[in-house]
């Protein structure tokens, strides 16, 4: 088994190669994005306390994402957990490998998605998801076979998200930049970073987070 969190900016295709390590290895994905938005659409109080600062590009409380996480591991770990998109600060850093050992298990890998950040507009502002099964696409360099339908499931509940503005990145990117960049060096001084580059087509960045994983 095998736990993985995967870091960078927003854009940097954490989404894409997390549902590939879903697809090809069982792992299961923990996002606290997809599990904030879902919180929204359910209308649920947590969802209405959210929203206002996700359209921001704002990082909402260390409490509400640690929580979130926190439910989910106690359920079945398939062949790992992958986080995306969480820890994005040194207090979930450290609340994740308290829950990680209060569950007997711990991290193996932490990879950085490295990219150039005016690669990221681009990335954010073509984005489009599949409604119904989450599959990620793009504009320009990873659209549907068929236009206005899901490859993977067939939908056509195509969407985009309000926060993928180029004025909602400005602060996403402000964001990441003093509160999540410093977990590089985190866990670049535990020893467990490994760099790829999220610049590469999609294939082989997932050729290269496979190396990563089977290196061991
Ligand atoms: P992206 O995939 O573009 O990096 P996410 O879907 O991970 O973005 O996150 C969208 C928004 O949800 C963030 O801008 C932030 O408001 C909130 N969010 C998600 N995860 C976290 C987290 N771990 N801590 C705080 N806020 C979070
Ligand atoms: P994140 O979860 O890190 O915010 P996503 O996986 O949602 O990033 O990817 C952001 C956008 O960039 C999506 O539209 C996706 O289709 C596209 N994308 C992801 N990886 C690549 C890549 N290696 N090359 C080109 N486009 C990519
Ligand atoms: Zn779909």
């Amino acid at each position: 088994m095998t736990n993985l969190i995967l870091l960078g900016p927003p854009g940097a295709g954490k989404g894409t190669q997390a549902k590939r390590l879903v697809d090809e290895r069982g792992m299961v994905q923990l996002s606290t994005g997809d599990m904030l938005r879902e919180a929204m659409a359910s209308g649920s109080e947590l969802g209405q306390r959210v929203k206002d600062v996700m359209a921001r590009g704002e990082l909402v409380s260390d409490d509400i994402v640690i929580g979130l996480i926190a439910e989910k591991l106690e359920a079945a770990a398939g062949n790992g957990f992958i986080f995306d998109g969480f820890p994005r600060t040194l207090a979930q850093a450290d609340a994740l490998a308290d829950a990680l050992e209060a569950a007997g298990t711990g991290l193996d890998a932490v990879i950085e998605m490295r990219v150039d950040d005016a690669a990221l507009a681009r990335r954010v502002t073509g984005r489009y998801t599949c409604g119904n099964c989450g599959a990620v696409y793009h504009d320009e360099t990873r659209p549907t076979k068929v236009a206005g339908v899901c490859d993977a499931c067939g939908s056509t509940d195509l969407r985009r998200r309000p926060d993928d503005t180029e004025e909602a990145l400005r602060n996403r990117l402000m964001e990441y930049y003093k509160k999540t960049s410093p977990l590089v060096g985190y866990y670049y001084a535990k020893g467990q970073l490994s760099v790829v580059d999220g610049l590469a087509e999609i294939d082989a960045v997932s050729d290269a987070i496979a190396a990563v994983l089977d290196k061991d």
